[in-house]
């Protein structure tokens, strides 16, 4: 069943910036669902509105059925950690914690206890007392989303709450709040720009551009069955190769590979794992340089009019530069138009 419903929202800006337009999206009960797309796309307007923090230009917003649209924060079920966490440094974390719960009248035992029990569930048992300046960045991070369960909302926002921290820390706490999201059963909106939090992370993946959906999907059929170009491009890495199909095969120069659509301009993606290399004296394409990462390698390739691709390879010890190979994609996607 769907707790959290935004119904054909729309947000235009002074100046007429439509950042978000006519969107529309369900969230199922213990559901955690990405917002991913490009800086721009409109996933903070959005987040923001379910938050109550921009009113809607236009559509509803229900949680559980009700009518949230206009409600200020505070009034709605839902618990919001931001990208800069807005936390008071000079007290400790049981008063950053214990704050919402005072303004909500709760009596000091049960604030007590509400504290201690999240506060275990994030990893900080027996930090109460330690001020918030005296913390790392990831243990702030900690704090700032304690807060926000602390209140034990409906509905979780997250707002590229990682962005500032690097990249070791951001891989743990992705593990972290994922796990605490799923033994929770929180339905969560979680905003990224980043795929790699998007893919790992979620349930289900929205895909925005110009604050309308490009695709929605489980992350295994967004990175398998991209819907667009933009999608195919944004998600990954991907080879997009502009050409033209002409009786059943797609062409670019020499470069050719069996397509039965119909006759016009396409585009192929395919992705550098499922390009397969195929040693060839007048190959079509050119080792232009060659990466190893330890665990896999790139080959980077020319078409004869200088198009890049990328091949994935497990011994890139055994490509050199300047070698031709013919290119067997094994799996590939194409899209009308190029
Ligand atoms: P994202 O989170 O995907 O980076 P945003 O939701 O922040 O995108 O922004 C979407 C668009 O709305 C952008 O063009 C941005 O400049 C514009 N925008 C965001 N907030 C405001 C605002 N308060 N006033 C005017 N324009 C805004």
């Amino acid at each position: 069943m769907s707790v959290l419903k935004i119904n054909n929202v729309s947000k235009l800006f002074a100046g007429s910036v439509r950042a978000v337009d006519s969107f529309s999206l369900d969230v199922a009960d213990g559901e955690l669902v990405c917002l991913l797309g490009p800086s721009g796309s409109g996933k903070s307007t959005l987040l923001r509105m379910v938050g109550g923090f921009e009113t809607p230009t236009g559509g509803q917003i229900t949680i559980d059925g009700e009518d949230i649209t206009r409600l200020p924060p505070e009034k709605r079920p839902t618990g919001m950690v931001f990208q800069s966490h807005a936390l008071w440094t000079h007290m400790s974390v049981f008063k950053n914690l214990a704050f919402g719960l005072k303004l909500r009248r709760i009596p000091a035992a049960e604030i007590k206890r509400r504290v201690e029990g999240v506060l275990e569930l994030v990893g900080l048992a027996g930090y109460g007392d330690r001020h918030v300046a005296k913390l790392s960045g990831g243990q702030q991070q900690r704090v700032a989303l304690a807060r926000s369960l602390v209140l034990e909302p409906k509905i979780l926002l997250l707002d590229e709450p990682f962005a500032s921290l690097d990249q070791h820390l951001r891989e743990r706490l992705r593990e972290e709040v994922r796990d605490i999201q799923q033994r929770l059963g929180i339905t969560t909106l979680f905003v990224t720009h980043g795929q790699d939090e998007a893919l790992s992370m979620a349930d289900r993946i929205v895909v925005m551009r110009d604050g309308r959906t490009e695709q929605i999907d489980r992350p295994d059929v967004v990175y398998r069955e991209p819907q667009t170009p933009f999608v195919a491009g944004f998600i990954g890495t991907m080879n997009l190769v502009e050409g033209t199909v002409k009786s059943g095969a797609f062409a670019r120069g020499r470069f050719q590979v069996p397509l039965p659509v119909a006759d016009g301009d396409a585009t192929l993606a395919v992705r550098p794992e499922s390009l397969d290399l195929v040693a060839a004296d007048d190959g079509v394409a050119k080792v232009h340089r060659v990466t190893d990462y330890g665990t896999h390698g790139l080959v980077y390739l020319d078409l004869d009019d200088g198009t890049r691709l990328k091949a994935m390879v497990s011994h890139p010890d055994l490509f050199r530069n300047g070698q031709r190979f013919d290119l067997a994609p094994r799996e590939l996607a194409a899209y009308r138009g190029s």
